[in-house]
């Protein structure tokens, strides 16, 4: 709820770079959604007169008619308008023109050097070069040599254009040798030129409606161009994405060698951020804070190596070796974080008796048995709550794999020895389900178990707060009403949190400020590779079994064109009593557009199907709204629910059997199968249709997983692999700090280490006093000021 408010804000208190962000994501899914306009809901151009368009008048032009063009044009167009959107910073005209300001701070003089944490000012980077910095949050030396690369291209070599395929992504540089502008039709404007490579290859590169390219391009200018290359015979023909002019006198930087791409804004050349990193590192060594003897043990080279590694790789082997280093090291410097935050937590807590016994007046209460898993992770809990440290557990486990009956048995213990128990739910309506959910689990067992929400009248709020206060209620289900507002707990002793992810760390550590101990439960089956670094300071605990007797959702990926039979299918389902789910595209923090798509979509379905009752859920609407919906829907006031993905978290209607996926690919398959989750909450059997609007063989293979597997932790871990390196997407949804380098999927074995070192580091030095680790301790801090480490702290 809390990522949903800040995305909401209106536009004009968004960053430029922000709305660039929300502008490119639809274009990119139109792109790859085969560019049939269907993405935004009334069509691209709806897009384009938003405001969120406004500061890209290019954009607006390079897609104007975007309607009335044939799919090829579309394509063409749709990658231009990208191509400004990413390409803004290199191609823009820049403000250097404008006088320098005289620099305030003395710079370096020619081999003086600089502490590290000295200002960018000190640093000579031309006219302009400070501001330039600072307006990409880059202060300090330490920043500039931290702000490392996204990407790397090899120019060391051309490729031979004789080998390059049709489609393949390649790096061309070369000197202009002929230019041509060509207008097939009014408002098009098509840029070439030929470019003729050091071997005395040729290669013709293109841009489609940018005539703000025209000026960089005269005859006899250096150019590195990146692209996609189309064959025509034995002509070569690029589609350029990525352009940088490169001067001569400085090319040594950016030519010839394997060059960093960084990530880079308006008026901002790559050169210049080249050079300033080069400068940085020549006048500012830094000193390694890991010792000689812990680099060796964990086989990591020197900090020096790694940053000239990084930012100017001799080889590949220079560049493996620079990341793994600084990996290791953001992992280490985050697992450090952790522990030092876990540190009081871990000195007191409460300590329960936890008898046998109630477990077994517990489970005797049970209308089944519990299974192995439960069981496991059950006495992994009573071991915590016995103990005197405060417990901080996350219970993982697939939807329905029984996590709530789990924690309902650990809070009947708390309070059996004489403590009260909280359960924090992320929204009303899941709060409303987990106080059914408890007051079946415990009513019986004489447990007094109480609900508080925003929706309830003051009176009865104020009614529930001071039995809450005085004693007089046992266990108290609620949202984060419970930590938010002025609700005073007689003697918390367990605090259990659904669905982590949506709560964010800082509401934890609220919570853990109350000193009770605290469960946290999670249906996202997250790798044990993630779980370590976005819960380092959580200890883990997995229920990786089903309740017997399930029937397994039966899943089926279809092609768009089929799309009328899948809702065919659904009309039956709904004709049998049934209710049903669709789930529209995932517009990526855009929500007007997503809410747009979902409006659309279920005007559609309301045409296409007359005969179902059809309703809405999106995340426009509020809180309360969307309970509503929600009721109604359980109650059976209509049959198939249109929505967004706000649907994902754990709402039960057991009567809906049917979940439909638009535009399946758009989504990651740990999502998917989080989606899948809303039906097969019943007994009746189970169906899920994954609409696939995309082809690529890629795709169905991703898709293809889903289908073939029901299993969460199989799901996640292919979800992981599957996505490149470096698109972390997934772990910015969990909450996890923004680590610059990892790769959570590969990285088990250097996450292993880094919290080794981390924790025998705070064991012989728990406050890092021992001068030996001065730098290690500056360094940490600095870290944790930054950008990447302020939402764990
Ligand atoms: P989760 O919180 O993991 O989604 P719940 O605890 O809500 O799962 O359990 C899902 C459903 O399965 C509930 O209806 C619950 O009563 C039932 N259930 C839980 N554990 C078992 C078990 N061991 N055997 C059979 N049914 C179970
Ligand atoms: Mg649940």
């Amino acid at each position: 709820m809390l990522e949903r408010s800040s995305v909401s804000l209106p536009y004009g208190m968004a960053t430029v770079q922000e709305l660039q962000d929300r502008l490119r994501r639809p274009l990119a899914a139109e792109l790859a959604a085969g560019c049939h306009d269907r993405i935004v809901a009334g069509g691209l151009e709806k897009l384009l007169a938003s405001p969120l368009a406004g500061p890209f008048p290019q954009v607006r032009e390079v897609l104007r008619g975007y309607a009335g063009m044939e799919a090829g044009a579309r394509a063409e167009a749709l990658r231009a308008a990208l191509g400004v959107l990413d390409g803004a910073g290199k191609k823009g005209p820049g403000r250097a023109s404008q006088p320098a300001p005289k620099p305030a701070v003395p710079q370096a003089a020619p081999g003086e050097r600089l502490a590290i944490d000295a200002p960018v000012e000190r640093l000579n980077t031309g006219p302009g070069g400070p501001r330039k910095l600072a307006s990409l949050g880059l202060h300090t030396l330490r920043d500039v040599l931290h702000a490392y690369p996204h990407r790397h291209e090899d120019r060391r070599a051309l490729p031979d254009l004789s080998q390059v395929e049709d489609g393949q992504k390649v790096t061309v540089m070369g000197t202009v040798v002929s230019k041509f502008r060509r207008t097939p039709r009014p408002g098009m404007l098509i840029l070439e030129v030929v470019l003729e490579t050091p071997s005395g290859g040729r290669v013709k590169a293109s841009w489609f409606n940018q005539p703000w390219v025209e000026k960089g391009l005269r005859e006899g200018a250096r150019l590195v161009l990146t692209g996609r290359a189309k064959k025509f015979g034995r002509q070569t023909q690029l589609a350029v994405e990525h352009l940088e002019t490169v001067d001569a006198a400085q090319d040594s930087l950016s030519t010839g060698r394997i060059v960093g791409v960084y990530d880079a804004k308006e008026g901002i050349s790559q050169e210049f951020l080249r050079r300033a990193a080069h400068r940085a590192l020549e006048t500012a060594p830094p000193d390694d804070y890991l010792p000689a003897h812990w680099r060796k043990k964990y086989g990591v080279t020197d900090l020096a190596d790694a940053l000239w590694g990084i930012h100017f790789p001799r080889d590949e082997a220079h560049l493996r070796r620079a990341n793994t280093r600084l990996k290791f090291d953001e992992y280490l410097f985050l697992e450090l974080r952790m522990l030092l935050q876990g540190e009081d937590a871990v000195l007191q807590g409460k300590r329960f008796e936890a008898r046998g016994d109630d477990i077994h007046r517990f489970e005797a209460a049970l209308p089944f048995r519990f299974t192995n898993a439960q069981r496991r992770v059950l006495l992994e809990i009573t071991d915590d709550m016995r103990s005197d440290r405060q417990m901080a557990r996350l219970v993982q486990g697939d939807v329905g794999s029984g996590k709530t009956a789990v924690a309902a048995c650990a809070l009947y213990l708390a309070v059996r020895d004489g403590y009260q128990g909280a359960l924090m739910a992320p929204t009303e309506i899941l709060a409303r389900q987990h106080y059914a959910n408890l007051a079946g689990y415990l009513g019986q067992l004489d447990v007094r178990v109480g609900l508080l929400i925003g929706a309830m009248a003051p009176k009865a709020k104020l009614e529930m707060q001071t039995r809450i206060a005085e004693g007089d209620v046992d266990v108290v289900v609620g949202t984060q009403a419970l930590i938010q507002e002025n609700v005073r707990f007689d003697n918390l002793g367990l605090a259990v949190v659904d669905e982590e992810h949506r709560f964010g760390v800082q509401q934890r550590r609220r919570l853990l400020a109350g000193r009770p101990d605290v469960l946290v439960m999670s249906a996202t089956p997250i790798p044990r590779s993630l779980a370590l670094t976005a819960y380092g300071d959580l200890e883990l605990s997995i229920i990786d079994e089903l309740p017997p007797g399930r029937t397994p959702i039966e899943t089926k990926l279809i092609q768009d064109v089929h799309r009328q039979q899948a809702y065919g299918f659904v009309m039956g389902q709904i004709r049998q009593g049934r209710q049903a789910f669709v789930v529209t595209a995932l517009i990526e923090e855009s929500e007007n557009l997503e809410a747009l798509a979902a409006t659309q979509l279920a005007e559609d379905l309301r045409a296409i199907l007359p005969e179902a009752r059809v309703d809405l859920l999106h995340g426009k609407m509020s809180a309360a709204e969307k309970d509503a919906v929600m009721e109604r829907f359980r109650a059976r006031e209509f049959d198939l629910l249109v929505s967004t993905t706000v649907i994902e978290v754990g709402v039960d209607v057991p009567n809906a059997t049917v979940m439909v996926i638009e535009n399946a690919e758009r989504f990651g398959l740990a999502q998917l199968h989080q989606l899948r989750g809303r039906v097969g909450r019943g007994s009746a059997q189970s169906y899920c249709v994954l609409i696939a609007g995309e082809t690529s063989l890629k795709t169905r293979k991703r898709l293809k997983i889903i289908e073939g597997s029901t299993d969460g932790f199989v799901i996640a871990e292919a979800d992981l692999k599957l996505r490149g390196p470096g698109e972390l997407r997934g772990t910015r949804q969990s909450g996890i700090p923004d680590l610059r380098l990892a790769d959570l999927a590969n990285d088990e074995e250097i996450i292993v280490q880094a919290r080794e070192l981390a924790k025998h580091i705070l064991a012989h030095d728990p406050r890092l006093e021992h001068p030996r680790l001065g730098y290690l301790r500056s360094e940490l801090q600095n870290r944790s000021q930054s950008v990447a480490y302020r939402e764990v702290i």
